[in-house]
């Protein structure tokens, strides 16, 4: 009976992959999206606008020294260029109304 339980947890954690338990910089951040700061008045990235790019898709934020920034779908990708700049891992989203967060080590969505 405990072994035919232990396996039902099992399999209930995998179907649960989505969820980033693994990932402790996601979990270091904490679990409330709502609590991360918010985007702020910047529309713009940063390091475009340093080099004179002014075409960008999305914006990112990083959220360990608050760098914003453009995401993979942009010309530049600075967002994954900061996180191998500076080994900063985690950035939210800075768009309006969206609140997830990406850990660039462990590709997870949190
Ligand atoms: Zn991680
Ligand atoms: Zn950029
Ligand atoms: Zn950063």
């Amino acid at each position: 009976m405990q072994i035919f339980r232990r396996n039902r947890a099992d399999r209930a954690g995998r179907e649960r992959g989505s969820t980033p338990t693994s990932c402790p910089e996601l979990a270091a951040i904490g679990v409330d999206p709502s609590a991360d700061p918010e985007p702020g008045a910047q529309r713009c990235c940063e390091d475009c606008v340093a080099m004179g790019e002014h075409h960008w898709a999305h914006l990112r934020k990083c959220l360990v020294c608050g760098h914003v920034s453009c995401c993979d779908s942009s010309p530049r990708r600075h967002a994954t260029a900061h996180f191998e700049a500076t080994g900063h891992p985690v950035m939210r989203s800075a768009e309006p109304g969206e609140s997830w967060r990406w850990c660039y080590i462990h590709e997870a969505m949190g």
